[in-house]
């Protein structure tokens, strides 16, 4: 409808500049501005950090005041999954099985639910998700075509600190000597850009750097490093079209993920 564009961020709450860029976009080119904040339970697995996730209201609340948007939803979990709930929303096939699909079981089957609840409830024309969790931007981008819900996905850049670091909200669970150790996910991400960049094609050989780098910080340990297709994250053997890095790292108990692309210019001369 002219002039009453609505703009949504789902977000789990502990706001940082990422959620905010989000927001600010969505604050440019919309009328209204919507944002969730709502700790999702059925997409974390019964041995992650659901219960100490951090939970910041009143500073979101402010955050949000700041930046002009118009409604913050942020409703109980027994009102989002009441008793007796059975209604999932689920993306099957090879996206949502690798990479988080194999670290973490059923994680976007919660994704997909609550982000369909969410824009059913919420109603908007558009939604904004950041490229920083680009597995679930790709997953929601094809439930979103396949369901024929009637709204746009807009990905957004992913926001780091000064010093590399992709910001997230688990990075308040690092100790300094962990904040530091974290630095080596982008450097390894930026690394892999940087062959890639000199002419490097073969993903085995991209990947392979990207994982030298990680394995140079003892504090770390690596769930996957993966060079895949950029829109459906299958694997590939050589980066001929727009492919994606993708790392997912534990330091200490903190689980951290970060991704970048490789594009591939197309020459027309
Ligand atoms: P979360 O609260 O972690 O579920 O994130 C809510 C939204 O913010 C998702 O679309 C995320 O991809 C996005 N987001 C989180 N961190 C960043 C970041 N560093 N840069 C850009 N977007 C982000």
């Amino acid at each position: 409808m002219a002039g009453r564009k609505i703009g949504f961020v789902p977000t789990m709450g502990a706001l940082h500049d990422g959620h905010m860029s989000l927001v600010r976009r969505a604050r440019e080119e919309c009328d209204y501005v919507a944002v969730s904040i709502f700790v999702n339970p059925t997409q974390f697995g019964p041995s992650e950090d659901f219960d100490k996730y951090p939970r910041t209201f009143s500073d979101d609340l402010e955050k949000c005041k700041k930046a002009r948007v118009d409604l913050v939803f942020a409703p109980p979990a027994s009102e989002m999954y009441p008793p007796g709930f059975d209604s999932w929303v689920e993306v099957k096939g090879f996206i949502t099985q690798t990479l988080e699909g194999e670290c973490r079981p059923n994680h976007f089957r919660g994704v997909t639910t609550v982000c369909a609840k969410l824009f059913n409830i919420v109603g908007p024309d558009v939604a904004y998700f950041g490229m920083k969790d680009y597995q679930q931007l790709k997953v929601i981008q094809k439930m979103v075509r396949e369901l024929n819900m009637p709204l746009e996905i807009v990905p957004c850049p992913t926001v780091r600190e000064a010093d590399g670091l992709a910001m997230s909200s688990r990075n308040s669970y690092l100790s300094p000597e962990e904040r530091d150790a974290a630095l080596v996910l982008s450097r390894s991400l930026m690394k892999a850009q940087e062959i890639f960049a000199s002419g490097e094609r073969e993903a085995e050989v991209i990947e392979g750097v990207a994982r030298q780098v990680l394995l140079s910080e003892p504090l770390v340990r690596i769930d996957y490093v993966a060079v895949r297709d950029a829109e459906t994250l299958e694997p590939i053997e050589r980066v001929e079209k727009e492919a994606v890095v993708l790392i997912a790292a534990r330091i200490g108990s903190t689980r951290l993920i970060d991704n970048c692309l490789l594009s591939v210019e197309h020459r027309t001369d």
